[in-house]
């Protein structure tokens, strides 16, 4: 359901009319869509306008700037479908929708020409986005992929079928992992799965296939009663059969996603297929930005057999005013949710900033003579010479992304020429 839907929806739930007024406005520019089970399992309605999971789906007041928002609506009132038009691109544009040079930086090339609906930013690692698998169940509100939703061939990738991704990864045979992606891909049918990940196994050096999904979170019944779930993990165990790994990547952003009987029951069912569910989500401004909630998560997963994973930072884009988190408070809830776990749930690492060169990690602030500095890693990187090395920024109590910092004086040069595009001291 959608905006088109949006008075059925306040016919059966507990909207206001200007609840209703505003989803009807703010989705023009971001992408709106809820279903059935998150409005019905998901969103406590006795706590609506402040519920994480009413405001992780329903477009609110504060999401735009209060500038875009009187352009969207001086536009609007008018009547004047150019003009809407005009204004919710010219908005659009506003809102970074390819953070991290996604669409510059990642696009590989085949014959010369850009691979479409494939990026490639890691070594090992390729990212594949399927036609069909570009929407989800429903959609999150803080999206890093909004683009990928509103209908504009600019700013979205994809590829309807596999073909080109086959030829690049015979032709790079250094990359072992595929990460199939969108939007979410098991909002496609098994048939249509099959189609997309069977060909995978035909390559040799693959080793690893990795699934983005939300759907345990929106649509568990996907692995449990849809028609086609049965003929979902035989899917699955065809690929971990074929002695490939099969890894689940599961986003869920709130405890309350893991606590209906249908989502304990898919994660047991996926796990049976042999394939591992490893867990990430961001962190967010006013959904899950404080300790109690990430420990309450990661407890939950690691008891439904799932392995936590990562705690990303939020990426700029979309409504990142709105939602961002000083990566000061993103460390501190991150350890002191850290600090509450067993053992095996320490698996998890964060916050990470999924960043232009590469994931870096904070890993805490450090006190000095000489001030305070955080605490960074590179976990990942475009350069493999730089991953696991430590380095350091000034510390800043309002920097909320990797932009936002300086360098310490004594930052390797090779880092800060990768974070920073300059040496030390010269950002
Ligand atoms: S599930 Fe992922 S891709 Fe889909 S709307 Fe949420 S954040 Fe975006």
């Amino acid at each position: 359901m959608g905006a088109r839907q949006i008075d059925a929806i306040a016919t059966r739930f507990p909207l206001t009319p200007e609840q209703v007024e505003t989803v009807r406005l703010l989705s023009q520019v971001l992408p709106f869509r809820v279903n059935e089970y998150t409005l019905s399992e998901l969103i406590d309605w006795d706590s609506v306008p402040d519920d994480p999971m009413f405001r992780m789906v329903f477009p609110q007041r504060g999401m735009l700037s209060p500038q875009d928002e009187h352009l969207l609506t001086a536009a609007t009132v008018t009547g004047d479908r150019q003009a809407v038009t005009a204004a919710v691109k010219e908005i659009r544009g506003r809102l970074n929708p390819h953070p991290s040079g996604q669409q510059e930086l990642n696009v590989p090339r085949i014959d010369g020409s850009p691979a479409p609906g494939l990026q490639h930013k890691y070594r090992e690692t390729v990212l594949y986005f399927p036609s069909q698998g570009q929407s989800c169940h429903s959609y999150c509100t803080y999206c890093f992929r909004w683009a990928q939703f509103v209908g504009d061939a600019d700013l979205r990738f994809a590829t309807p079928r596999p073909d080109v991704l086959v030829r690049y990864l015979r032709e790079h045979p250094e990359v072992h992992d595929v990460l199939i992606t969108g939007g979410d891909p098991m909002i496609m049918g098994t048939d249509r799965l099959l189609e997309h990940l069977q060909p995978l196994l035909e390559v040799p050096t693959v080793r690893t296939v990795r699934i983005g999904t939300k759907s345990i979170a929106y649509w568990p019944q996907r692995f449990v009663t849809d028609t086609d779930a049965d003929d979902l993990l035989r899917l699955f165990e065809q690929v971990t059969k074929a002695g490939r790994l099969l890894a689940v990547m599961a986003h869920f952003t709130h405890p309350r996603e893991l606590n209906t009987t249908l989502a304990v029951q898919a994660l047991a069912r996926i796990r049976a297929t042999g394939a591992v569910v490893y867990c990430q989500a961001p962190l967010i401004g006013r959904i899950n930005d404080d300790a109690r909630t990430w420990s309450s998560l990661w407890r939950a997963e690691i008891a439904a057999g799932a392995v936590p994973y990562y705690m990303f930072v939020e990426r700029n884009t979309g409504p990142y005013e709105y939602f961002k988190v000083p990566l000061a408070k993103a460390a501190d809830v991150f350890r002191a949710a850290y600090q509450t776990l067993p053992g095996l749930a320490r698996t998890v690492r964060g916050p990470v900033m999924s960043a232009t060169p590469g994931k870096v990690v904070v890993d805490g602030v450090e006190e000095t003579a000489h001030g305070r500095f955080f605490q960074l890693r590179m976990l990942q990187a475009r350069n493999p010479a730089l991953v696991g090395r430590p380095f350091r920024a000034r510390f800043s109590a309002t920097a909320a992304w990797l932009d936002d910092l300086e360098p310490a004086a004594d930052t390797p040069a090779d880092i800060a020429a990768a974070v920073w595009g300059g040496s030390p001291g010269k950002p």
